[in-house]
């Protein structure tokens, strides 16, 4: 738990979320401000600011949080789909708790803006 944290106080249930998955490690749940029919983050429990802030120790958590954002997709029949995970302010991140962005369910077009 960091102090001030947006998602820590998600996971915390200080904050309501609509939630998806759940387990001791991890949590789905729907952004938010949904940029796409199918716009979900997956996190870590654990407070790690971002993906620049992954130590080898986080390895096999980061590995199950984009192995979970794909099952969820798979289970909701997105079989295209984005991951997105921002690092930084100039790349857009605005809450500074890792998350996995899942976007599909329209064509996503490439490069991104
Ligand atoms: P970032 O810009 O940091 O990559 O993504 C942060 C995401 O969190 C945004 O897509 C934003 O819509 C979402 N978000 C911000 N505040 C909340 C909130 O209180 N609840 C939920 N569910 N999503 C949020
Ligand atoms: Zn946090």
């Amino acid at each position: 738990m960091s102090d001030n944290c947006l998602f820590c106080k998600i996971v915390q249930g200080q904050i309501p979320a609509a939630k998806i998955y759940e387990d001791d490690e991890i949590l789905a749940f729907a952004d938010i401000n949904p940029q796409a029919p199918t716009h979900f983050l997956v996190i870590p429990k654990r407070h790690l600011a971002g993906p620049g802030a992954v130590a080898e120790a986080d390895q096999a958590l980061i590995g199950k949080v984009m192995r979970v954002g794909a099952e969820i997709a798979k289970e909701r029949r997105v079989d295209s789909f984005r991951f997105v995970v921002n690092n930084g302010a100039a790349a857009g991140q605005t809450v500074f708790h890792f998350h996995l962005h899942v976007l599909g369910g329209r064509p996503l077009a490439w490069p991104p803006g």
